[in-house]
């Protein structure tokens, strides 16, 4: 069983569906409310535990009404929490998302996931130093993302960096993770390139292994040398939330498995993502994946 660290974010969406968007000063009638738990670490988490991997998450929770569904969504996957910080005084991060005419608005209040400190990479270094595989975004303080990048570094751990979303990062950074894995635009930022200048030439001068994803097209992936193609599987697509998320945990769950066979079968679970509504309710099952490749 592969077993990961995912050091990241932990967010309540807060979904209004309504006709359209309200104005300034403008009060509306909306047609329906959810809330969803998301939050790319904790979605990443999710998606390697229903691949079948034994997953430790490493995050921060406030002392809100959220904190608890938050906690216990993640363990009822079987994730394992007890490096999930619980922070006083503090709200856990939200999302309002608006929803209108196929279009959306977003409003991400980062809250406990901003207070996600060194410290609490520190404190997992244990299970990090016996982990198969890193999984880092960039939801949670830079600092703290360079405290994983470094600490996974120094134990000879991989660490993927799932650069979302996108800043431009130090090289030295960049230097220290197994693989990147941006989409074409959050390449660019990262590396302080021009936008317009082919990816894959980006690809070459990146300064570390790059796997990039490009939605129906599959993902690019290159470790020296050319860049390789794996082409998207097609399938009805229903709703792409979520799509980076489990490509990127599938990549981690499956990397032992050599970087080819990993991006394919991580193309395989984001496909398969796709075809289902919301975030976590569209990830796969190992079986799934199994039977889209076959
Ligand atoms: P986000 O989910 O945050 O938008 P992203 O931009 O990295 O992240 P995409 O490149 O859109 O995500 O998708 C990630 C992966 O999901 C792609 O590399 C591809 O393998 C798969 N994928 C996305 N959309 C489709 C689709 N319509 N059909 C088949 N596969 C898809």
């Amino acid at each position: 069983m592969t077993r990961l660290v995912v050091v990241g974010s932990i967010n309540m969406d807060l979904v209004t569906l309504a006709q359209r968007f309200p104005g300034p000063g403008e009060t509306l009638l909306g047609e329906r409310f959810l809330s969803v738990h998301g939050g790319k670490g904790g979605n990443q988490a999710v998606a390697a535990a229903r691949l079948g991997a034994e997953v430790h998450m490493v995050g921060a929770v406030g002392d809100d009404d959220f904190a608890q569904p938050l906690c216990d969504a993640l363990a009822a996957e079987g994730i394992d929490i007890a490096q999930v910080a619980h922070i006083e005084h503090c709200g856990s991060g939200t999302a309002s998302i608006t929803v209108a005419g196929g279009e959306n608005q977003i409003i991400v209040v980062p809250g406990a996931n901003a207070r996600l400190t060194p410290a609490h990479v520190a404190a997992a270094q244990s299970l990090i130093a016996s982990a198969d595989a890193v999984l880092v975004q960039m939801e949670i303080p830079l600092e703290t993302v360079e405290a994983t990048l470094r600490t996974a570094h120094r134990q000879r751990v991989p660490v993927i960096l799932n650069p979302a979303p996108a800043q431009r990062l130090p090289e030295a950074w960049l230097k220290l993770a197994r693989y990147i894995t941006p989409n074409q635009h959050e390449l660019a930022i990262l590396l302080g390139a021009d936008p317009t200048e082919d990816f894959r030439n980006l690809m070459r001068r990146a300064p570390c292994p790059v796997v990039l994803t490009h939605g129906a097209e599959g993902a690019w992936f290159r470790e020296e040398g050319e860049p390789q193609h794996q082409a998207g599987f097609a399938v009805e697509a229903v709703d792409s939330t979520g799509a980076g998320d489990t490509f990127n945990a599938a990549l981690a769950v499956f990397l032992h498995e050599g970087l080819p066979i990993a991006v394919r079968k991580a193309c395989a679970a984001a496909a398969l993502s796709v075809t289902r509504l919301g975030a976590r309710g569209g990830m796969p099952h190992p079986a799934e994946v199994e039977a889209l490749l076959a």
